[in-house]
């Protein structure tokens, strides 16, 4: 997976909606359940990260929110 790159400010998000379960794709109308990225620590072993917030669109994924809170 590819994530573009983006730049947050610290606490530029914090008016932003909380992240649903699902989103409503502006894309294809549907909805895509939110999924979310791993840490992958430094012995190899990867854990859940609520960090960044994506939905997989066909064969697109794109980022929805950040830390829990929605891009908009
Ligand atoms: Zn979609």
């Amino acid at each position: 997976m590819t994530i573009p790159f983006i730049a947050v400010g610290h606490g530029e998000l914090d008016n932003n909606p909380d992240i649903p379960e699902e989103y409503n794709c502006p894309r294809c109308n549907h909805k895509h359940p939110v999924q979310y990225g791993e840490n992958v620590e430094k012995d190899g072993t990867k854990t859940p990260s609520k960090m960044l917030a994506y939905v997989k669109c066909k064969k697109g994924v794109y980022l929805v929110g950040i830390n829990g809170k929605m891009l908009k």
